[in-house]
């Protein structure tokens, strides 16, 4: 094991869909020049992964023989990170209804997420900054010792809306909040490392602020936290 020195600087980011993690997190990565590493993209790379390769997202051990052949990377870009799956440029491929949905039934399969989990504390540890690890177990499983960890939240209705208004899909703005809600029950109730809130973690209900507020709120706790380290 290493010793506390030697951990990366981590910003654990986490929280339903629509609540504001993505903006957060490119914001606070360049703003404390850390990087910057979206793990819905892993998860959305090997269901793409799934699709193409015709394996069922809900086949469990499927998914598991799957992951034997699957490298997943990601680089950072100036817009987020650009993923690279099996070698392949991947990033402009991830935003589809299909691979979002896949996204979702691949995730709640235990072997799926230790999987990602040693890749994502591998990307962490191979990084020469600090990062901003941002997904739906970030404080709870992979990195419980962060030194800052942020859950932002939102009312469904805000999330709904804002996901809508992010557009991308002709689906009507009650499809996209079906689909919203849907995946986010998926997330809270699975049996392997559910969506939840770290004991520790700072809650940051983004529902009435601003975006430049939810910036400033979370640029200050990261500040404080790099003036002041843990002991
Ligand atoms: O964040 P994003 O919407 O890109 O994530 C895609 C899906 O991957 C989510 O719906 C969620 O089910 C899953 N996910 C997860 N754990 C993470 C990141 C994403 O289960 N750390």
């Amino acid at each position: 094991m290493k010793d506390k020195a030697a951990n990366p600087f981590v910003v654990a980011i986490d929280g339903p869909a629509g609540a504001g993690k993505s903006t957060v997190a490119a914001h606070l990565a360049s703003r404390f020049s850390l990087l910057n590493l979206e793990t819905g993209a892993m998860y959305r790379a090997l269901a793409l992964k799934a699709l193409r390769t015709g394996t069922d997202p809900d086949d469990a051990p499927a998914m598991e023989v799957l992951t034997r052949s699957t490298r997943i990377e990601l680089e950072p870009a100036d817009t987020g990170n650009r993923v690279l799956l099996d070698g392949d440029d991947v990033t402009q491929d991830l935003r589809t209804p299909e691979v979002t949905a896949a996204a979702s039934r691949v995730s709640v399969h235990g072997p799926v997420r230790e999987w990602m989990v040693a890749a994502q504390r591998a990307l962490a540890d191979h990084a020469t900054t600090g990062v901003v690890m941002e997904g739906r177990d970030i404080g709870t499983v992979v990195f419980p010792d962060a030194q800052v960890k942020l859950f932002l939240d939102a009312s469904p209705e805000a999330r709904g809306e804002r996901r809508f208004e992010q557009g991308g899909t002709a689906a009507s703005r009650e499809a996209v909040v079906q689909d919203m809600q849907e995946r986010d029950r998926r997330d809270r109730s699975r049996e392997q490392s559910p969506l939840v809130a770290a004991a520790d973690a700072v809650l940051v209900d983004t529902t009435n602020l601003t975006l430049s507020e939810v910036l400033a709120r979370t640029t200050a706790i990261v500040a404080a936290r790099i003036a002041h380290p843990a002991a």
